[in-house]
């Protein structure tokens, strides 16, 4: 049952191949939680809306809801496109007021961003980057992507960052690499690194591919340039790294190791009293850093403070 001493919100996850929705507190218990395949928008947008008209008939009214959502999205509040799904392969999707349409479904404020911004809050602050106000989360997946947090603040400028598509050097022992990226083929990191990119470089999936195999220098080698590229643009704090290519453990001292090497004695760590193996780190949220960061970016849009 829901605690009448705290306020609590709703979240929707809103993910290329499956939604998932959540009635909880920030960093606490959830009391209602279901999840969809992602369909046509009238067919899923419904269901979004049974989950909230259900999940509120039980537990009471939300005080607002967070949306992580695919992107592109709109994601200026202010601006007369805000909350639509922006220009995308997903067709059916291109144009959805996303924003308007789930905020009506739950009869409630809502605030929207992008999945890897909300999965940014979460890791922020009930993750990896707690006690920080300078953190980026790097998801490294079906594609690659990052959010940064900046003075407690996520960067913005007219639109959301593109992280996944930093252009990053391709060492010789990479030479034939023709890269997956649609837009970028092998000049951008997503085209480089992203778990597609490892299928295709090796033809096997990235999961079956041994520690020992050569796969993982290289791919350390991307990963630690992106993180070079990241550090250098707003120093921060902590690098958080997750997605389902960094269950690959072993990667977490290579990433170092290479950035290190790339720095090549540019940032003076010592005098910051920052070590690598607490600036380039897991995720420790998992799959919840998007339901947790929804729930959080609700609670924000119900503060004053913008
Ligand atoms: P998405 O990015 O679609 O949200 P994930 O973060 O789970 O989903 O990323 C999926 C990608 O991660 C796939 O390309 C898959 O090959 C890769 N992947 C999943 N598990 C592993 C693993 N244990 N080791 C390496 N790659 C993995
Ligand atoms: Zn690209």
């Amino acid at each position: 049952m829901s605690n009448p001493q705290h306020a609590f919100y709703g979240a929707v996850e809103a993910g290329g191949t499956k939604f998932v929705c959540a009635l909880g507190e920030p960093g606490g218990p959830l009391y209602a939680q279901a999840s969809f395949a992602t369909t046509t928008p009238e067919e899923t947008l419904a269901r979004v809306a049974d989950f909230f008209l259900e999940a509120q008939m039980r537990h009471g009214p939300v005080a607002a809801v967070g949306i992580g959502s695919f992107g592109p999205v709109h994601v200026r509040p202010g601006s007369a496109q805000y909350g639509r799904i922006a220009r995308t392969p997903k067709l059916r999707w291109e144009g959805v007021d996303m924003l308007g349409e789930i905020g009506r479904a739950a009869g409630a404020r809502a605030a929207i961003d992008t999945d890897v911004n909300v999965a940014l809050l979460g890791e922020a602050r009930h993750g990896a980057g707690v006690g920080y106000d300078d953190v980026v989360y790097v998801t490294v997946g079906t594609g690659i992507g990052a959010g940064v947090l900046a003075n407690g603040r996520i960067v913005y400028g007219f639109a959301h960052p593109e992280v996944g598509h930093i252009h990053v050097p391709k060492p010789a022992a990479d030479a034939a690499f023709a890269g997956v990226c649609a837009f970028h083929a092998d000049r951008c990191v997503e085209g480089l690194a992203s778990g597609p990119a490892l299928q295709a470089r090796w033809g096997t999936d990235a999961a079956s591919l041994p520690p020992e195999h050569p796969a993982w220098t290289l791919q350390a080698h991307y990963l630690a340039a992106l993180c070079v590229n990241l550090l250098l643009v707003s120093a921060p704090r902590r690098i958080i790294l997750g997605g389902g290519v960094m269950a690959q453990a072993h990667l977490f001292p290579r990433v170092r190791t290479a950035l290190r090497e790339l720095l090549n004695g540019y940032v003076d760590f010592a005098a910051y009293a920052i070590e690598l193996d607490d600036l380039v780190v897991p995720a420790q949220l998992g799959g919840r850093a998007g339901v947790i960061g929804a729930l959080e970016l609700a609670r924000d849009s119900t503060n004053t403070r913008s």
